[in-house]
């Protein structure tokens, strides 16, 4: 098993165990802002991005995600950041679309957490230049299971059953 120490297996190259489970996924806190324009990380959504501001007016801000994940691998559990690209691979829309979702319906977030829960994931890991360098990043996510559909599809099709709208009506026709 020496081979497969995290996170020294993947301070060096990216390390692709065969599978992973997601362990826990931390969706009170899952994105930054950055510069709508060169993806700059921005203090906050009302910041300017200082490059893009001196050639544009109003360079705009956008979210990207930054989801914490603890992640199961054959006899461990290690926390990683998942970014944007893998990120939307599980969620399924946008951070900015995710996040008018959950103004829509705020107990989304923590659904989402549970619906994640357990997921049979292909990770491969790399090392994070972010914060802490005891977090690896995720940088693909691949799900296993065959059915796997991304969170904000499936709270869709729950919400529309909870107020029944067309998956009621679409019975009845039957
Ligand atoms: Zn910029």
């Amino acid at each position: 098993m020496a081979s497969y120490r995290v996170p020294a297996a993947a301070a060096e190259k990216p390390w692709t165990p065969p599978y992973c489970s997601l362990v826990a996924v931390d969706t009170s806190n899952f994105c930054y802002h950055a510069c709508a324009i060169c993806e700059r990380t921005l203090p906050d959504r009302r910041s300017d991005c200082c490059f893009c501001s001196r050639r544009t007016t109003n360079p705009g801000s956008k979210r990207l995600y930054r989801l914490l994940l603890s992640v199961g691998t054959f006899d461990r559990v290690v926390p990683v950041v998942c970014f944007d690209r893998a990120a939307r691979v599980l969620m399924g829309c946008s951070a900015d679309e995710w996040a008018s979702f959950l103004a829509a319906h705020p107990p989304a977030m923590e659904k989402a957490g549970e619906m994640l829960q357990g997921e049979m994931l292909k990770v491969t890991l790399s090392q994070s230049k972010w914060g802490n360098a005891e977090h690896l990043r995720a940088s693909s996510v691949v799900p296993l299971r065959a059915g796997f559909r991304p969170v904000v599809d499936r709270l869709r099709r729950l919400y529309e059953m909870e107020t029944g709208t067309s998956v009621e009506h679409h019975r009845h026709r039957h």
